[in-house]
């Protein structure tokens, strides 16, 4: 294997997958980094070993049960070694996946007498925010609260409960969604800043993502986390396992674990009286319940040697998936649509920043057409299949780095999914802005082809090449269709009330109201009386008189126009207020709800008792009409206006009679 990342690394690598990956060939490959294919090597010497020699279930003493235990234990001090990590600082637990890992730590924590508090940075897998529900209290951390909780700043500053003693503090090594890699020293810098404080701190790095493409050197003096999970398929591709590594000086954590089952103990009493003792020499015999996957540990063992016979060295996959990467970027970067604008939002940063550590070989982005509009997640992938291009989409996991990469804040999340958005979900741009990304990653057996072919894809299906039709003289086409002189009309109030029949909030002039495929925003929404509180606030304004009628929308007669007729709503059609259209669907029956004063909740007899006079109809009393919002459809081009439309006070209205 050549050492450089130049052609020749490339070229290698091109070789290898026509012999060991031919099942990719024609495919582009971009999940999780090629790594979790299966080399045909691999798969070659564990059939040769599955069919030459006889694997028992280890724990007894018969020569296939010995032959198994003995692999087990070579590819337990081989995995050890190839993470630097010496046998005497660090125990290695075998676990299905780095999940596992994370429920054992949290298994642990949760024995805890006096509990445990929890910290999780933002760039975290759900995998580890998932463990805070055991804590006391937790709390996610930005890098800056990080870095000032090193500083002294003890972040649990606020919590109303007592500091127990233990304090479990977790962060990925790299961010699964954007490569955003965070620094290894933390764990030591925290220790060393926590010495004085009675909680003593305990770190779980997740270097499920990290350790892919990246060497993680455990025999750094610099590094000390207490935890480390691995998902072993990203980086060997087969077989389907994880690690949970643990720092000896961190054992006594699981003493208080509850539960045993399958060979983990030395002796078990059951029946009148109840007694065991655990194993009480290795960490893993206490931990590793049941029949280990004995076959898959033998594959992973034959996976390695393979692995190094490849590539040579960690260092090699890391500096060629880098180059990877940065073509990538730069290609995604490049694309323009006709009128200039960039095809592609990235949020992976090309970093030039010294204080970086640089990306690990994920890209995460979104596509926007030339008029600035969200291109669907599900649009993409649909695609994307079709020209077997194998990526991942939506939420990835990774609810705090979504959320930061979209400027998404918790109620517009918890927004979303009350509109209906789950993960994977198809209506995936909410209010104009997008629910998830678009990820690319890149791994020892990406190439170059690789790269090239999935940059031209996004450029032949979402680049532009002509200029599109301006939106406003798409609308100056629609004005035109409403009669001359036709009577004009401006919109003087918009109200939204958030709970049914309370109080409504009158939406200030010049703050354009965006309009849902449900109705106003807000509107009815019990999913956010606080955030809706908050936007209140933020933006004043005062209640007017005309919500008596309960109307979300009020017009009056423009300036100098011609008047309309009382009630003459009753005859239109559709009506157009500013660049959005409403179909009018019909009188709104009225009930005596619009008689109970809204400020005071005293019930009065009018308006009821008038309408009841002039507006009854088949017995029932009318004000007012319903309408729908109709978006536009005629239109080739989705816009930022189409995908967040909104209405705003004093904007000027047309109306289109019935006949
Ligand atoms: C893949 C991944 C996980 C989850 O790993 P499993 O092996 O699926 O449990 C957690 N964190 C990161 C950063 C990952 O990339």
């Amino acid at each position: 294997m050549p050492t450089t990342q130049g052609p020749g690394y490339n070229a290698a690598v091109e070789g290898f997958r026509e012999t060991e990956y031919p099942m990719i060939k024609d495919s582009v490959y971009l999940d999780h980094a090629g790594t979790t294919l299966c080399a045909k090597s691999v798969m070659d010497a564990f059939a040769s070993e599955m069919t030459s020699a006889l694997f028992g279930n280890p724990h007894s003493a018969s020569p296939s049960s010995q032959l198994s235990t003995s692999r087990i234990e070579d590819a337990r001090m081989n995995l050890l070694s190839f993470f630097g990590a010496d046998p005497a600082q660090y125990d290695l637990v075998f676990v299905p996946n780095a999940t596992a890992g994370v429920k054992l730590v949290v298994d642990a924590m949760r024995s805890q007498p006096q509990g445990w508090f929890y910290a999780y940075h933002q760039a975290c897998h759900t995998s580890l925010v998932g463990a805070r529900e055991e804590a006391l209290d937790s709390l996610c951390l930005d890098d800056d609260t990080v870095k000032s909780w090193i500083d002294g700043t003890d972040p649990f500053g606020d919590s109303p409960h007592q500091q127990p003693p233990i304090t479990l503090f977790s962060y990925s090594a790299q961010s699964h969604m954007d490569g955003k890699r965070y620094p290894l020293s933390w764990s030591r810098d925290l220790k060393r800043a926590n010495i004085d404080s009675d909680s003593r701190i305990f770190t779980l790095l997740d270097a499920s993502s990290f350790s892919a493409t990246s060497r993680l050197a455990l025999d750094d003096p610099n590094l000390s986390p207490d935890f480390i999970v691995f998902s072993l398929y990203k980086i060997f591709g087969f077989p389907d396992l994880g690690a949970l590594i643990v720092r000896r000086s961190a054992e006594f954590i699981f003493d208080r674990r509850k539960y045993f089952g399958g060979g983990t103990v030395d002796m078990v009493v059951s029946g009148k009286e109840q007694w065991h003792a655990p194993k009480s020499h290795f960490l893993h015999e206490r931990l590793e319940d049941g029949t280990l996957p004995f076959h898959s540990i033998v594959a992973l063992d034959i996976a390695m040697g393979v692995h190094l016979k490849l590539f040579g060295s960690m260092d090699h996959v890391s500096s060629h998936t880098s180059y990877l990467t940065q073509r990538l970027l730069h290609g995604l970067n490049r694309l323009r649509h006709a009128n200039g604008a960039p095809v592609c939002s990235i949020y992976t940063e090309s970093s030039g920043d010294p204080e970086s550590l640089g990306t690990g070989p994920a890209v995460a982005f979104n596509i926007r057409n030339s008029l600035g509009a969200w291109i669907s997640l599900t649009e993409f992938e649909k695609l994307a299949s079709l020209k077997m291009m194998h990526i991942r989409t939506g939420g990835l996991c990774n609810p705090g780095g979504i959320a930061s990469a979209l400027g998404l804040q918790p109620w517009e999340m918890k927004r979303n999914f009350s509109a209906g958005y789950k993960c994977g979900a198809e209506n995936d741009i909410i209010s104009g802005k997008p629910t998830g990304v678009i990820r690319a990653s890149l791994g020892a057996m990406s190439t170059v082809s690789d790269v090239d072919r999935f940059v031209s894809f996004v450029k032949e299906f979402f680049r532009e090449t002509a200029l599109p039709t301006p939106m406003a003289e798409d609308f100056d086409g629609l004005e035109a269709t409403i009669p001359v002189g036709q009577p004009r009309l401006r919109l003087k109030a918009i109200t939204v009330y958030p709970i049914k029949s309370c109080g409504g909030f009158s939406v200030p002039p010049g703050v354009p109201w965006e309009i849902r495929p449900e109705g106003l925003a807000w509107d009815r929404e019990c999913a956010s009386v606080d955030a809706l509180n908050k936007e209140i606030r933020s933006r004043g304004g005062d209640a007017v008189e005309d919500r008596t009628f309960r109307a979300n929308i009020v017009l009056e007669q423009a300036d100098g126009m011609k008047g309309q007729q009382a009630f003459a709503e009753d005859g239109w059609a559709s009506l157009c207020i500013g660049r959005q259209n409403f179909k009018l669907l019909g009188a709104c029956r009225r009930c005596q709800m619009l008689c109970v004063d809204q400020e005071t909740a005293e019930k009065k007899e009018e308006p009821f008792v008038t309408l009841a006079k002039t507006r009854r109809f088949d017995g029932k009393v009318y004000f007012g009409v319903h309408m729908r919002h109709d978006p536009p459809s005629r239109n080739d081009y989705t816009s930022k206006e189409t995908q967040y439309p909104t209405i705003e006070v004093g904007e000027v209205v047309n109306v289109e009679s019935r006949d």
